[in-house]
């Protein structure tokens, strides 16, 4: 054998505006952790569209380690969150933490995320499956492989075919870094699914002076995107700050994984 193992051909998700994500472009989407003000949300917009990406993230309903952290939003969140998206006609990816949010975040959204610690929340999956919206579904920090691709399965058996895996970082022995990045698992996704995988290297990391390496490594493994968290004044930041991309670095940052996306063939949107 040789080594060289042929990719499987990923079947494209179709979004609104043209977008794509499986396609021959990488898709960059990039935003806060969560949604602090229609000011912050702004500032973000604007520097994205400013470099020509296309899809803003946001957390309106955030899932929490400590009852005591900042919650988001809510409602409230979701309402900024499109407002700004529809002022720079970008595209939203927001987080539903549970089956009574979903319609809502499905509204206010054309992606919705469901997050690492809900990879195994069945109820929310089936939800998902039955409703058209396009699902990001991350991998869950302690969840194998086998285990994400069930789970993806649990909504495409309800009739969503519209499945973007993300690659988030599994928890580790070494606290260096916030959880590992498996990059071999978004090349076994790559050449054994049809699904889109995408990588988030903020989260995986951590570490705002990490996350460009994390990133370059993600694409070179074949990730048909990315989802960076960005922030106007990470230190100010009410989630995440410490691995939020400040947005002074947003123009570098797009160059690089432009570069990585040139020598793997690749466009980068
Ligand atoms: C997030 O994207 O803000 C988030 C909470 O991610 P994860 O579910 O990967 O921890
Ligand atoms: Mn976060």
């Amino acid at each position: 054998m040789s080594g060289y193992k042929t990719m499987t051909k990923t079947n494209p998700i179709s979004l609104s505006n043209n977008l794509q994500v499986g396609g021959n472009d990488i898709l960059l989407m990039m935003g806060p952790c969560s949604i602090e003000s229609y000011e912050q949300t702004y500032a973000v917009a604007k520097s994205m569209h400013a470099l020509g990406l296309r899809v803003i993230r946001g957390g309106a309903f955030k899932p929490r380690t400590s009852p005591h952290a900042f919650q988001g939003f809510g409602l409230e969140g979701l309402k900024i969150l499109r407002q700004v998206a529809d002022e720079f006609g970008l595209l939203v990816i927001s987080e539903a933490l549970g089956v009574e949010q979903l319609p809502l975040v499905a509204e206010y959204s054309d992606i919705i995320q469901i997050g690492s610690r809900n990879m195994q929340h069945f109820p929310l999956l089936w939800a998902a499956g039955e409703q058209p919206k396009p699902i990001l579904l991350k991998r869950g920090f302690m969840s194998t492989i086998q285990e994400w691709l069930a789970a993806a399965e649990h909504i495409t058996t309800r009739g969503n075919q519209n499945i973007i895996l993300c690659e988030r970082g599994i928890r580790g022995f070494d606290s260096s870094t916030r959880n590992v990045l498996d990059v071999s698992a978004i090349a076994h996704i790559k050449t054994s699914t049809h699904f889109p995988i995408i990588a988030d290297p903020s989260h995986a990391t951590g570490r705002v002076d990490l996350v460009p390496a994390a990133a370059r490594a993600a694409i070179a493994a074949g990730a048909d995107g990315l989802l960076v968290e960005v922030h106007p004044n990470p230190a100010a930041a009410l989630s995440d700050g410490d691995q939020c991309l400040p947005l002074e670095s947003l123009p570098a940052f797009v160059d690089d994984m432009r570069r990585i996306a040139d020598a793997m063939g690749r466009g980068l949107t």
